[in-house]
């Protein structure tokens, strides 16, 4: 029997004041604990997850984050908690021992510490992967069997996806995705822009409704903002229902300094079967060699405005997937909206992806690629000022 969180007692699981959180459900004796709970407990729940069996936070950490970079407020905050850290010469500085319990990085007002800041409101979070067979993606293949699954029971009448071009390989194509052939096509991740606006609006002009789309955070956001906006042109001009199929990016980089780099280690374009970007790699398959180069010799290639960009998890998708955290062959799953967290999981019961929660570990990778994305803008301020 569930016991109330706010006065420890028991109650009925079908009682009529529950409410869901962090994908457990709540259930409480009356409503006023259940508005205390509202008011008071998830952002103590919240904490207390972030900082519990969390890796250990020295003093170090905030010192490379905030205080080095030159973006610390001098509030003091870090201070006033820990007697072991003092303010000298206009810097909070370490006097005593630290033992790494992570108060002071959790109470500065700089620093991002709960999940919800790092990757953004989530329903649920999965480890994915395809049941269909011979379909192969970038990791598990979940974004290409999610749409699959859309397309044919008829909830939306096309996708909108990326393919390679013909004549120039590599080079992201932007299509409206109609059939199950076309989304098999277009399965894979292609690191450049790709400029899927344009085939969004081609769709709606020719007439279609309900449409899915899928993009990383920066193409997610441009969709959002033609919602959302006063000036919106999908609220004012034309009407569609778009379920945001959203993919965690770090960064894209140019297509021609793409083409240059592989030119320049005697590969061509057209011979990669598959591009992948992991731990600091950036590995080429061709036929059954995988050619690795460390992710620094594509600086120059990088899309100057990624660098600029917070958000690695796609935020304001309805639900968004990445390949960080879960195994090789398995997608991690953030489900956030309703119509995201329904249709991914009437497409894993209709047996189309399988799934299972995602563990602590794997979330934990993936809050800490996306604290990287955030803190990000602070090195690069720090770069500008000196
Ligand atoms: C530019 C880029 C950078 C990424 N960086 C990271 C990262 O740093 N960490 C991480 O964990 N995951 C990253 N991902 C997401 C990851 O590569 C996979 O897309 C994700 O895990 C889904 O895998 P899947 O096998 O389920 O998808 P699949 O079933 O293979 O489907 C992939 C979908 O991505 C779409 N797509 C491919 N390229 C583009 C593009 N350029 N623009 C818009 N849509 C595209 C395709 O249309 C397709 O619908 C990135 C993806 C892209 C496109
Ligand atoms: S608050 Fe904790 S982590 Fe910060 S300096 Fe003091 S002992 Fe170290
Ligand atoms: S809590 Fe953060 S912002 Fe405030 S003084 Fe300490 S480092 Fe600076
Ligand atoms: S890093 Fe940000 S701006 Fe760059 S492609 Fe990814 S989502 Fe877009």
């Amino acid at each position: 029997m569930p016991i109330d969180p706010i006065c420890k007692s028991r109650v009925l699981p079908d009682s009529q004041y529950s409410t869901e959180y962090g994908g457990e459900t709540y259930y409480f004796c009356c409503p006023h604990c259940k508005s205390k709970f509202e008011e008071l407990e998830k952002g103590t729940i919240r904490l207390k997850r972030s900082l519990a069996d969390h890796e250990r936070i020295s003093f170090g950490k905030l010192r490379k984050e905030i205080i080095k970079p030159g973006i610390c407020t001098l509030c003091g905050a870090c201070a006033s908690t820990c007697e072991s850290i003092t303010i000298d010469n206009n810097q909070p500085k370490l006097i005593g021992k630290c033992t790494a319990c992570g108060v002071c990085y959790n109470q500065c007002p700089r620093t991002i510490t709960t999940e919800e800041g790092l990757i953004g409101k989530i329903r649920y979070a999965y480890g994915a992967s395809t049941q269909i067979k011979d379909l192969k993606g970038q990791d598990g293949a979940v974004v290409t069997s999610m749409l699959a699954y859309a397309l044919e029971e008829g909830l939306i009448d096309c996708a909108i996806v990326t393919v390679k071009s013909e004549e120039e390989p590599w080079k992201p194509l932007p299509m409206v995705a109609t059939t199950y052939d076309e989304l098999v096509q277009s399965a894979g991740s292609i690191y450049s822009h790709s400029m899927t606006m344009e085939a969004l609006m081609s769709a709606i002009k020719q007439g279609m409704r309900s449409i899915a789309f899928v993009g990383p955070s920066c193409n997610i956001d441009a969709v959002t903002k033609m919602q959302k906006s006063p000036y919106g042109f999908l609220h004012l001009f034309m009407r569609a229902n778009i379920l945001k199929l959203g993919l965690f990016c770090m960064d894209t980089f140019y297509y021609e300094g793409i083409r240059e780099f592989v030119n320049s280690k005697d590969m061509r374009l057209e011979e990669i079967d598959f591009m992948k970007i992991r731990k600091g790699k950036f590995e080429f398959y061709i036929d059954d060699e995988i050619r690795s180069f460390d992710l620094s010799e594509f600086d120059e290639y990088r899309s100057t405005s990624c660098s600029y960009c917070t958000d690695m998890a796609a935020e304001n998708a309805d639900i968004s997937f990445g390949g960080v955290g879960t195994p090789e062959d398995w997608t991690t799953v953030l489900a956030r909206s309703g119509m995201g967290y329904e249709i991914f999981n009437e497409a894993v019961d209709s047996g189309y992806i399988k799934s299972r929660d995602l563990n602590k570990n794997e979330m934990d990778r993936v809050l800490n690629l996306s604290r990287m994305k955030k803190v990000q803008m602070y090195g690069l301020n720090k770069r500008k000022v000196a």
